[in-house]
């Protein structure tokens, strides 16, 4: 089958996974702080390995990123040798790669000459909300990816003060950002769309962007459930992601496959809404599209590139089928997954990773959790 496209993640994020969770106002309180001590190049190179071979080997081929010294995670993307949409951060407060409010613009510039063109590295811009880069920081980020001719991808209405701030404002998020000449275009790829009435949907159709959806990390969050059909039916190209390690945890598409049918249920009241076949091509096609790169992979066709996988369905979570997409939805497990190829060439055989030593991405990772570790330990329990 095509292999998993995740729409959206932080893939150095992993080194962090598993710390400060439950806890109110995370990202302000422990995230952000976290990574002004803790984030370097290194960590950042190796946790991406890491992300990257959990999310290989079950069966993840492409995947769209944004973080801090986004060429670390050019690197490992390259390494393993997996096709990534990657954004640099951009930031209207110091960050771990800029010491200036905005010195993200600097580095994606940088960042975008460096990768422009390669094979598997799509480079783009990643402001970080609306609620973190201003009104005229939009207006910069807008004019370096015309200017440099890449995408842009954004979290967009996720948080409730968010939602609140531009509702009283411009009466909704999405208002906001319209009223920014060009910035909704088709360029853009947003990330969550929760906080969305109607009129939004049907706004953000007709300005032809692309959305990725992130149920298990958003449900994890406490939010509302995303009208991720709604805007199927409206025909906006929507893909599914996990988010980062530390905001949906499991890196693996299947995960966050097996509960968007199942929410989207509940939040409608329709059981026979979005089929499994449906459900199913969000994570490949959908993911494609989300990326921009619905002409060339997320499906088995001629003339596309070669990203495959192959899956051992003779297990006991997946037999008998009598429905393929249901068993690939519902019953399918990443230790399912037996090869994975990118573009033709092979990058994980009998589940392990052929082009990297995943021994050595392990152990590097023991030493990044020693390093972490009593920086998470006084953040989470100041004396
Ligand atoms: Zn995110």
């Amino acid at each position: 089958m095509p292999g998993f496209v995740n729409a959206h993640t932080h893939v150095p994020m992993a080194a962090f996974r598993g710390a400060c969770e439950d806890v109110r106002d995370r990202l302000l309180r422990y995230i952000f702080p976290m990574e002004r001590e803790l984030v370097t190049p290194e960590l950042v190179y190796w946790s991406s390995l890491f992300s990257l071979t959990e999310m290989s080997r079950s069966g993840t081929t492409a995947f769209a990123d944004m973080y801090y010294f986004e060429h670390e995670v050019a690197k490992a993307t390259a390494a393993i040798g997996m096709r990534g949409l990657l954004g640099e951060t951009v930031l209207g407060q110091p960050a771990p790669d800029s010491k200036e409010p905005y010195g993200g613009l600097e580095y994606a510039r940088r960042f975008i000459a460096t990768w422009k063109g390669h094979d598997l590295i799509q480079p783009c811009i990643a402001p970080h909300a609306p609620y973190t880069v201003d009104f005229s920081g939009l207006e910069r980020v807008r004019d370096e990816a015309e200017y440099s001719g890449v995408d842009i991808m954004m979290h967009i209405a996720e948080t409730e003060p968010e939602h609140r701030q531009f509702s009283a404002s411009h009466g909704s998020v999405l208002k906001y950002l319209d009223s920014i000449e060009g910035f909704l275009s088709p360029r853009l790829l947003a990330v969550h769309m929760i906080y969305l009435d109607e009129s939004d949907i049907e706004l953000a159709a007709a300005r032809g962007f692309r959305v990725a959806h992130c149920p298990a990390s958003n449900a994890k969050s406490g939010r509302p459930i995303c009208p991720a059909w709604r805007m199927i039916q409206a025909g906006i190209p929507l893909g599914l992601a996990t988010d980062g390690p530390l905001s949906g945890n499991g890196m693996d598409l299947q995960g966050v496959l097996n509960i968007y049918p199942k929410m989207q249920k509940v939040r409608e009241g329709r059981r026979e809404l979005l089929p499994a076949a449906e459900a199913l091509r969000a994570a490949t096609m959908g993911g494609a599209q989300a990326l921009g790169l619905g002409t060339e992979i997320g499906s088995l066709e001629k003339g596309k590139r070669a990203d495959f996988i192959v899956v051992d369905t003779e297990d006991f979570n997946m037999q008998p089928i009598y429905d393929w997409n249901a068993a690939v939805v519902f019953g399918m497990r990443p230790h399912n997954v037996e090869s994975v190829f990118v573009g033709g060439r092979q990058i994980v055989a009998e589940g392990r990773t052929l082009l990297v030593d995943q021994d050595e991405i392990m152990s590097e990772m023991r030493k990044l959790r020693e390093k972490c570790a009593s920086f998470i330990a006084r953040l989470t329990y100041p004396s």
